[in-house]
């Protein structure tokens, strides 16, 4: 995916927003047609019968014929692509667009260009044998720094290209979609780029994430995902409580939580960037990259409890799991399976933490602190997370084996607790905000 920021005259960014209200208001149509099916009905319209009835609808309402065609149909293409990849894109089935959270459109290029098959001959139609035409998307480059694209509505668009390399060539995508979040506009070209080549080393690399560092490489690196600034959380903090005190529904109350979206989508930005580049020099060095194999959504499942029976240290979890979601670490994985696809392998998890990367030795006790790793069988000493990311490396937690005495140094007191237990994460200091 190739992505840039838009900048659109205010005349421009009015007619986009109209396209962005359409869209939604076809796509929700959408959502609720199929929303009516049941087991034993006749099935929901598919994407053609869908856009007969948008023809018609288009007949009717004067102001959704008035509003562009493709944008519409676009938006029922969307949605049928979502609704078949409902069991595999992990969104799920399609749900309901809202005004202001989920507001973008898809355009579909205006161009013809000739199209050709994988061996560079030109494709032609079965039945006609004529050359099929396919669509590309109007982009013009205007100088190092800017380009502007073809919008329905709205003429040339200017959008700014990035820093050297992304810019270099510009994306020959069929379709484009353009969103608005948090006051920016973005626009997203439809291509895929190619997988970064493995460096052919043979090198893996194993990496333990964590809150305190967000990840732990094998070969001794610690990186740190950014996060806002002490004074940064002070903001926030600051607009959320002026937010509360403003009566209800007033221009002061929104443009405070406006305040506080803004800020909250800074760290956002951080997040994704720092994953870019972190993915991308993954995927660049290493032949295998290796990850401890967590389960966010359960790691990050709230202690609130139920009423009759409360949950204990509520806000310390509530904490806890904000601080987990401010690493990145599902995106982190993510973006380096698609930068190098085959090469990226999960570990599983447990025990990478207490098991000594030096003799395999499982003892909780060898973890001294947060920080410290000592192991009790051969005196090995390390960076603990470091320790564990070598585990991980290695391609392995330890076979879980609870023992009640001290392999060396004696035998140490029974306890109903087995020491080859994972620490709990509790008592890692997670700054509340
Ligand atoms: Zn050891």
């Amino acid at each position: 995916m190739s992505r840039f920021r838009m900048y659109p005259t205010p005349a421009q960014a009015e007619q986009m927003l109209t396209h962005c209200a359409h869209a939604r208001y076809v796509w929700n149509l959408a959502v609720e047609q199929h929303s009516h099916w049941r087991r034993g009905r006749k099935s929901a319209p598919g994407f053609a019968e869908q856009c007969r009835q948008l023809t018609e609808a288009r007949r009717e309402n004067g102001w959704l014929g008035a509003g562009n065609v493709d944008v519409q149909q676009q938006a029922l293409k969307d949605f049928a692509k979502a609704k078949n990849a409902r069991f595999v894109s992990g969104f799920g089935e399609p749900t309901w667009r809202k005004k202001f959270r989920h507001e973008g459109f898809r355009v579909i290029g205006a161009d013809r260009v000739p199209e050709y098959s994988e061996d560079g001959s030109p494709k032609l139609n079965a039945k006609t044998g004529k050359q099929v035409m396919g669509r590309s998307v109007v982009v013009q480059k205007l100088n190092r720094r800017w380009a502007q694209v073809k919008v329905p509505g709205c003429g040339w668009v200017r959008f700014r290209l990035g820093a050297k390399g992304k810019g270099a060539g510009l994306p020959a995508a069929k379709t484009f979609r353009v969103t608005f979040r948090n006051g920016q506009w973005h626009i997203a070209f439809a291509v895929i780029p190619k997988p970064i080549d493995a460096p052919g080393t043979g090198e893996v690399i194993g990496i333990d994430r964590g809150v305190t560092i967000t990840a732990a490489l094998s070969d001794g690196r610690k990186l740190n995902c950014p996060q806002l600034t002490v004074k940064e959380r002070a903001q926030i903090r600051k607009h959320q409580r002026r937010a509360a005190r403003a009566p209800k529904s007033s221009d002061r109350k929104t443009a405070e939580y406006a305040k506080v979206a803004k800020l909250k989508a800074r760290e956002a930005n951080r997040r994704k960037d720092w994953c870019e580049k972190t993915s991308t020099m993954l995927a660049r060095s290493y032949d295998v990259v290796r990850f401890e194999k967590l389960n966010i959504k359960n790691m990050t499942r709230s202690a609130k409890g139920t009423l009759a029976e409360p949950g204990k240290n509520v806000r310390q979890k509530a904490g806890l799991n904000r601080g987990i979601l401010a690493q990145g670490w599902g995106l982190l994985r993510r973006r380096t399976e698609h930068k190098a696809p085959g090469r990226v392998e999960d570990v599983p998890a447990p025990f990478t933490s207490v098991r000594c990367s030096a003799c395999g030795w499982i003892e909780k006790k060898s973890r001294k602190s947060q920080a410290e790793f000592v192991c009790v069988s051969c005196g090995f000493t390390c960076n603990a997370d470091e320790n564990a990311a070598m585990n991980v490396a290695a391609g392995q937690g330890g076979i879980p084996r609870p023992r009640r005495s001290a392999g060396a140094g004696g035998v140490t007191a029974a306890t109903g607790r087995s020491s080859a237990r994972e620490p709990q994460p509790t008592w890692v200091g997670i700054p509340l905000f």
